[in-house]
């Protein structure tokens, strides 16, 4: 099935293989890949009728739903293009999408969560409004007026946006071809059978959506959906669909770990056998204390808006590769480390590019290799490390100091909780280290000279102590992969 050059060819050989098996769960709700296909194109027929056509631009901004999903394939049925848009986000980053992409219809959720979506795209200046958010709502029509499903995968079909953690978000152009590379590769890497029941806990807009569908495609198993996800319900629905591969990023294994702590001796999710998840920095020290607690596997991946999948963790590597690498590239992913550390990649998976051509074109080397802004090495044995990314190096008298080194040992202090080193502009020093922490319920109070005795006495060196400590309630993260938010700390304490 990886062979698919679309991903409609992939949807309509899994629903020929196993019609009836679940592909998503949502509360009471299951969507099999029979039900998949057919409803898809009955959605297909209805934006046909709206007049979206091969190639048009649909902006839809959804939550994580199986309507979503079906408009999403809808979609892809038709060879239309989309740009899926984070359901939290507000005017500036849904006005700067609509405008830069053009979309010329916009699928939106109504009142979703207490905000108006469609007053929200009625004041950007949308056009081709409509809501997607119910089965009543999604438009359908008869299959019969539809053209031919797209013959090929290597047309531009899907416009991504990426976190805007370094500047503005850019508009990241995949196909279809592109994004089976990267589910694929998942698939392959996480070593998962038509068993295993998993679960999306990120926002279906995300890019992992789609590459996680086409894992759920490949192998022919479910996926628990949440629209929103919160402790301790989403533990309840594990519970009840037998999930075996949970998922997320950083932030989520630390949740799940609080939870384990809150009742120790009884596994919080029983049938659990592997945590699997990225696209954030992962301390080693969670690392062990997941699998020592939780009592699963857990793998962790390196991954970008622009390549959804760049390495992951084979969950039967050694503890100390998993804990300390992001782990092996699949086959067909080509990693270049340049001589100034950054991490290139070239391959299937990678996308084509950005909206923005002058964007394409600095981003390319002159190999046809993608920069990827990521600092990092290769073990012997071709595991990758990474180390930071450029513009989170701080230089400080002349000295480049990595901030992921100093995080990494400050999560080992017990009483921080998760940390965020930044360089802050400074007269004498060009820039000092900062360290920003979060610290657990009741943990003693931390004070910047005792912190920096600790990261001493575990041979980090004098001139990357950190010289100012600022302990908040909750650093501030972005909504999909609640990643930390560099830049807004920058910005708190930049002019103090
Ligand atoms: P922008 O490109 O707009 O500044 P962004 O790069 O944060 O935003 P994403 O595409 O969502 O947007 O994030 C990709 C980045 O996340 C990677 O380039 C890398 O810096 C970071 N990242 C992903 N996986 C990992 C990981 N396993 N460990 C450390 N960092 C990671
Ligand atoms: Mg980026």
């Amino acid at each position: 099935l990886g062979e698919s050059r679309t991903l409609w060819e992939l949807v309509e050989r899994r629903a020929a293989l196993t019609p009836d098996r679940p592909v998503l769960l949502q509360g009471d709700r299951t969507l099999t890949f029979g039900e998949l296909r057919e409803r898809a194109e009955r959605v297909a027929a209805g934006l046909y009728d709206r007049g979206v056509r091969p190639g048009t631009v649909v902006a839809w901004q959804l939550p994580t739903r199986i309507e979503t999903a079906l408009l999403s394939f809808a979609l892809a049925r038709l060879g239309a293009v989309q740009t899926p848009l984070i359901p939290f986000h507000r005017d500036r980053e849904v006005g700067f999408a609509l405008r830069e992409s053009r979309a010329g219809h916009f699928a939106v959720p109504g009142v979703w969560r207490g905000h108006d979506h469609t007053e929200m795209a009625r004041r950007l200046g949308a056009r081709g409004i409509f809501e997607a958010y119910s089965p009543e709502s999604l438009p359908v029509g008869d299959p019969a007026v539809l053209p031919p499903p797209p013959a090929s995968g290597e047309d531009v079909r899907w416009i991504y946006w990426t976190s805007g953690t370094t500047s503005d978000p850019k508009g990241v152009l995949h196909t279809d071809r592109s994004l089976i590379a990267g589910g694929s590769c998942l698939a392959h890497a996480l070593r998962l059978t038509p068993d295993d029941v998993g679960s999306m806990a990120f926002p279906y807009a995300h890019i992992a959506g789609p590459d996680y569908t086409v894992m759920l495609l490949l192998y022919g198993f479910p996926a628990v959906m949440f629209e929103q996800f919160r402790l301790p319900d989403a533990l309840e629905e594990y519970r009840k669909h037998g999930v075996t591969v949970a998922g997320g990023s950083t932030a989520f294994y630390a949740m799940f770990l609080a939870e384990q702590r809150k009742q120790p001796g009884e596994k919080v999710i029983p049938t659990l056998r592997l945590l699997a998840g990225g696209g954030a920095p992962k301390p080693p020290e969670l690392y062990h204390a997941v699998v020592r607690e939780l009592g699963c596997q857990l793998t962790h991946g390196y991954g970008m808006t622009e390549v959804p999948m760049i390495t992951m963790g084979d969950p039967e590597d050694t503890a100390e590769n998993l804990a300390t690498t992001e782990g092996r590239p699949p086959a067909g992913m080509e990693i270049r480390i340049a001589g100034d550390g950054e991490v290139r990649l070239r391959g299937e998976a990678v996308c084509r590019g950005y909206l923005d051509p002058e964007q394409t074109a600095a981003a390319f080397d002159e190999d046809g290799f993608l920069r990827t802004g990521d600092l990092g090495r290769l073990t012997a044995d071709g595991h990758l490390v990474l180390t930071g990314r450029i513009k989170d190096i701080i230089i400080r008298k002349g000295e480049n100091i990595s901030a992921k080194e100093i995080e990494d040992l400050l999560h080992t202090h017990p009483a921080v909780g998760d940390a965020a080193v930044i360089g802050l502009p400074d007269a004498e020093r060009g820039e000092r280290v900062c360290a920003v922490v979060e610290q657990p319920a009741g943990a003693p109070e931390l004070t910047l000279a005792g912190l920096a005795a600790y990261l001493r006495e575990r041979g980090l060196a004098v001139h990357k102590l950190p010289e100012q400590l600022e302990v908040v309630d909750a650093l501030p993260r972005n909504e999909t992969l609640r990643k930390v938010l560099k830049y807004k700390l920058r910005e708190r304490y930049g002019a103090a």
